[in-house]
């Protein structure tokens, strides 16, 4: 398998940056928590999926309006 995985390391936490022990004891690895894994999570499912790197041309702006001013 994988070699130097037989205890727990610390790590950096890529959500708060602090102090977090990366081990199978730690479920939400490599976040120091739960809740900076929802944190992280929640950040990339709305601010990293917005601001595309390589937008297409045949793709739709997805928020073109971000208000009530949608031609409905
Ligand atoms: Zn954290």
């Amino acid at each position: 398998m994988s070699a130097g995985e037989t205890g727990a390391r610390v790590i950096r936490c890529p959500a708060c940056g602090g102090p977090s022990l990366y081990s199978p004891d730690n479920a939400s690895r490599p976040f120091c928590s739960a809740r900076c894994k929802n944190n992280d999570f929640g950040a990339w499912a709305s601010e990293g999926y917005a601001v595309p790197a390589d937008p297409d041309p045949d793709l739709p702006e997805p928020d073109a309006e971000p208000g009530g001013a949608l031609p409905h």
